[in-house]
């Protein structure tokens, strides 16, 4: 078994109800357990700001899946979303990235891990410290060394 840390991120169509179903369905992954997940944060768009702000989590699975199969089950998900956006919103229902798979480091066509600017992120860094404030990353570096180039300042808690 190998731990994995998966990123959520939804900004359109109740985007809160997209990350719970979201987490739902990572419950059901084949050869896999969720063993964790954060509570939702409200963060600012990544680029383009004309744009709803996003919801955010951050899930830890154990899996026994390769990265490979477990990006095919993750794109899956993403698509049973995004029948939902085609009919009735637009793009970006809800994202979802392998953060980290164990402490591999994955350079493919289809799989970069760690994902790439894991470490820039508020919306990353944030909920990975409240379900694992002792995580380091495969190149050496905790995951509370990230705070001073990335404060979470800005980040909102949005769970009950
Ligand atoms: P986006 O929807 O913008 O997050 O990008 C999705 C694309 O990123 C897909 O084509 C994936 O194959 C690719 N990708 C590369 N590395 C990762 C990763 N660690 N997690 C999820 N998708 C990834």
């Amino acid at each position: 078994m190998v731990n994995v840390y998966i990123g959520l991120g939804s900004n359109l169509d109740q985007p809160k109800d997209h990350i719970r179903l979201a987490l739902e369905d990572l419950k059901k992954l084949p050869q896999s357990q969720l063993v964790l997940a954060s509570r939702l944060y409200l963060s600012k768009p990544v680029g383009p700001q004309d744009q709803d702000d996003f919801i955010n989590a951050v899930a830890l699975l154990t899996t026994t899946l390769e990265p490979l199969a477990l990006l095919d089950k993750l794109q899956a998900i993403e698509q049973q979303h995004q029948r939902v956006r085609e009919r009735h919103w637009g793009p970006r229902t809800l994202d979802l990235d392998i953060l980290l798979f164990g402490n591999q480091v994955i350079e493919q066509p289809r799989l970069k891990v760690p994902h790439v600017q894991m470490d820039q992120r508020d919306f990353v860094i944030g909920p990975l410290l409240e379900i694992c404030p002792q995580l380091v990353l495969p190149n050496g570096t905790p995951l509370q060394h990230l705070l001073q180039q990335c404060p979470i300042d800005g980040l909102i808690c949005v769970d009950a």
